[in-house]
C-alpha cells in the first residue's frame, strides 16, 4: 500500500536517511520510534514530499509520489496525491484566523470544488467523529491543545485521506489533554485507517500499533511487532533506547 525504497537523505554532508526500506499495508498501523535527530520526522515528511528524498522512491497504492516532472505537472501531481495522505503534526497548525469550521471546510472546498452546502456536511460529520461539534464555530485561540489537535485530525479527514501520517500528535499537550486525542487515534485505528505514527509514548504504541519501526542514525534498526520489539529487542541499540522508558 505504502512502499519507501531505498530512501536517502543528506543535508549537506549530514546523512539523515540511510538506505531506508519500509513497506507498510493497507489497513497496518506501524510506530515509528526512535532517538531524537534519527530521521523520523525526515522519513514521515518524504512521504508525502515535503521534504523531497536525495535518492529513493516512495510509492501510494504503487503510484511514485516524488516524481520528478516539469514544475506544471509537479504540481498537479503532488496536489492530487496529497489529497490522500492526510498529516497532523506535532504543533497545531490550524490557521488562527479562521473557525474550525473554516478550517475544515477549506480543503474540501478548495481541492474537491465541494459547494458550501457539502463542504459544511462533511465538517460537521468529522468533527463529530472527534468530539468537537459544539466548537464548531470558534476560532483556535478558544480551543485547548487537545482541542486543537482534535480539530487537526478531524480537518485531514475531511479530505478523505487513504494514509494518516502523525508526527508526535500528542507531545506538545499536557500530560491530562494526551488522552482524547489518542483515544481518537484508537478509533481510526479500529476503523482500519493505516497510519504511521512518529511517538515517544511506548504504552500507545504498543496497545495500538500492529508493527514498531526502531531507528537510530538514520536507518531502520529493529522492526516487528510490538510484544516482540518491546518485550524481546534483539538489537543492542533497541534495548539502550528502551531502557529510558522503563
Ligand atoms: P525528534 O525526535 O527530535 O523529532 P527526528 O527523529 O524526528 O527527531 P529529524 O527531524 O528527522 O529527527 O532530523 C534528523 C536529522 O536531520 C537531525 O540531525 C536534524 O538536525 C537534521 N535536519 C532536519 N531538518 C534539517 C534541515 N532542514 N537542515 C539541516 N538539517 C536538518
Ligand atoms: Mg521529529
Amino acid at each position: 500500500f505504502v512502499e519507501i525504497r531505498h530512501a536517502q537523505k543528506s543535508y549537506g554532508t549530514l546523512e539523515v536517511l540511510r538506505d531506508v526500506n519500509l513497506t507498510v499495508n493497507r489497513g497496518e498501523i506501524v510506530a515509528i520510534i526512535g532517538p531524537s535527530g534519527s530521521g523520523k520526522s525526515t522519513l514521515l515528511r518524504a512521504i508525502n514530499d515535503l521534504d523531497p528524498l536525495s535518492a529513493g522512491e516512495v510509492l501510494l497504492e504503487g503510484v511514485q509520489v516524488n516524481k520528478t516532472l516539469p514544475p506544471r505537472a509537479y504540481e498537479a501531481h503532488i496536489n492530487e496525491m496529497r489529497q490522500h495522505i492526510g498529516m497532523v503534526f506535532q504543533h497545531f497548525n490550524l490557521f488562527p484566523h479562521l473557525t474550525v469550521r473554516q478550517n475544515v471546510t477549506m480543503a474540501p472546498k478548495l481541492l474537491k470544488r465541494l459547494g458550501e452546502a457539502e463542504a459544511n456536511r462533511l465538517a460537521e460529520e468529522q468533527l463529530a467523529h472527534v468530539g468537537m461539534l459544539e466548537r464548531i464555530d470558534y476560532y483556535p485561540s478558544q480551543l485547548s491543545g487537545g482541542q486543537k489537535q482534535r480539530v487537526a485530525i478531524a480537518r485531514a479527514l475531511a479530505m478523505k485521506p487513504k494514509l494518516m501520517l502523525f508526527d508526535e500528535a500528542t507531545s506538545a499537550l499536557d500530560p491530562e489533554l494526551v488522552e482524547e486525542v489518542n483515544q481518537v487515534m484508537k478509533r481510526l485505528a479500529e476503523e482500519h485507517m493505516t497510519m504511521i505514527i512518529v511517538t515517544h509514548e511506548m504504552d500507545f504504541a504498543a496497545s495500538v500499533c500492529d508493527r514498531v519501526i526502531f531507528m537510530d542514525g538514520g536507518v531502520v534498526v529493529e522492526e516487528g511487532p510490538p510484544s516482540v520489539v518491546f518485550r524481546t529487542p534483539t538489537q543492542e541499540r533497541t534495548r539502550n533506547f528502551l531502557r529510558k522508558y522503563l
